[in-house]
């Protein structure tokens, strides 16, 4: 027989954004059906995704509203500080740094870096415990109509579901973004981010270090220490030909390039594996809302990894969607769904431009741009009233 499910939020993609708005959404109060294509998360899978995140305090406090913080927090490294440093000169010398401390901010942390495997699957139990959400795993949401009063959705099961909204957290390839008729804007810099694990032998000190290189920055963000020492977390960016070919060295021959590159920042990086590439591109969705549909994180908005950014942009889709659809009487009506496009547009039009413009700045080869930067940085190095404005930025305050 057939299963049919009625529920206030049928959410498509169980990734980071994805339980992260049904955990949130449920703590609202809200009957949240969440539908995932691939496995449940598991401790047999947590592995797969070997990137960290840096969740910033606003983001965190949005996990500690889901009631889902306690579970990811033991896994979680806080973030002291944060320090970027410019190697644009001739060669990758450091030539001047900016030292951000959260403490000059008036706090003990940024926020804290996670590992996504062990993040997901801390959200996917939390979710698990709770009577007004569910998620369901290895099904795709496989035909759809979007009603005046509802949404009529099939999945790849069978099962039948009738809800009264419709959210796309099924990422940058979203198929609810796609034949909902909403359009997507989306180019490349033809750069790659190659991501892994790092140990090293210099404590981390809960600072994490972007190290801005022609060619993309090389970024390591710390994570708690285990038996085998202090390990971070590892983005580096290049241009294609480079990150394809820093990702076919060997072992030891990558580690080479990247201590010559961090120029022991860490002390010296004892190991660096798996390691995984991730194309940077930027994309935006022309629009955030369709009939009873919304959108949420990469679905709506994506681009490079570069300064800590994107998941936190969702944490704020999170946050404003479930606050709105918990105070509406519909949460899939007309208002609800033009509130949030008004919320949540100047926030992601203008983060996206920011790190489009950071991104480009930092790849440049052109001398000019780099001496700009490397000013700009040293400037806000040397001015406590900059550095914290720009704290607050950063952090999407
Ligand atoms: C190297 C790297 C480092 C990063 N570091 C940071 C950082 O430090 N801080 C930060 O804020 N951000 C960071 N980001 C960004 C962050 O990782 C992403 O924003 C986040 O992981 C994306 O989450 P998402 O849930 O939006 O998308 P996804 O992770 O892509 O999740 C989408 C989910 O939808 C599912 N799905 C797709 N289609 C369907 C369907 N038809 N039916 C059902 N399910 C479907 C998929 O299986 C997937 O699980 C980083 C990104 C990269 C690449």
């Amino acid at each position: 027989m057939t299963d049919r499910i009625d529920t206030d939020i049928l959410i498509i993609g169980g990734g980071l954004a994805g339980l992260a708005l049904t955990a949130r959404m449920a703590a609202e109060g809200l009957d949240v059906l969440c539908v995932e294509a691939g496995p449940a998360p598991s401790p047999d899978t947590a592995h797969r995704d070997q990137r960290t995140t840096a969740i910033l305090m606003p983001g965190v406090d949005t996990l500690r509203h889901s009631g889902a913080w306690d579970a990811i927090e033991p896994d979680a490294q806080p973030l002291h500080g944060m320090k970027i440093v410019d190697c644009g000169g001739a060669d990758t010398t450091p030539r001047d740094e900016a030292m951000f401390d959260a403490a000059e901010a008036g706090n003990d942390a940024f926020g804290w870096n996670v590992r996504n495997g062990p993040t997901r699957l801390a959200l996917a139990a939390h979710i698990g415990g709770q009577d007004t959400a569910r998620l369901i795993a290895d099904t795709r949401i496989d035909h759809w109509i979007a009603r005046q009063d509802k949404v009529l959705a099939t999945l790849s099961d069978g099962t039948r579901v009738t809800a009264r909204l419709l959210v796309g957290a099924d990422g940058r390839g979203s198929v609810v973004r796609e034949r909902s008729g909403i359009g997507l804007r989306k180019w490349g810099y033809a750069q790659k981010a190659l991501a892994a694990r790092v140990e090293h032998t210099r404590p981390h000190e809960g600072v994490s270090i972007e190290m801005h290189h022609v060619g993309g920055p090389l970024t390591f963000a710390p994570l708690p220490p285990d038996e085998s020492g202090d390990r971070s977390g590892l983005v580096w960016m290049n241009p294609d030909a480079e990150a394809d070919r820093l990702a076919a060295l060997d072992d030891d021959a990558f580690l080479e390039e990247l201590n010559r590159r961090s120029h022991g920042v860490y002390g010296t990086i004892t190991a660096a594996a798996p390691r995984a590439l991730w194309p940077a591109t930027t994309q935006i969705a022309t629009g955030l809302t369709a009939m009873r549909t919304v959108l949420v994180a990469e679905a709506a908005h994506a681009f490079p990894p570069i300064g800590a950014q994107g998941f936190n942009l969702s944490l704020r889709d999170v946050e404003t969607l479930a606050r709105l659809c918990a105070s509406a009487d519909d949460p899939g009506a007309a208002r609800m769904l033009s509130d949030y496009t008004r919320k949540r547009t100047p926030d992601i039009l203008a983060r996206t431009a920011g790190v489009d413009l950071l991104n480009r700045s930092v790849r440049s080869d052109l001398r000019p741009v780099r001496d700009i930067r490397r000013a700009g940085l040293s400037i806000l190095g040397r001015t406590p009233p900059l550095r914290r404005l720009a704290m607050k930025l950063g952090m999407g305050q």
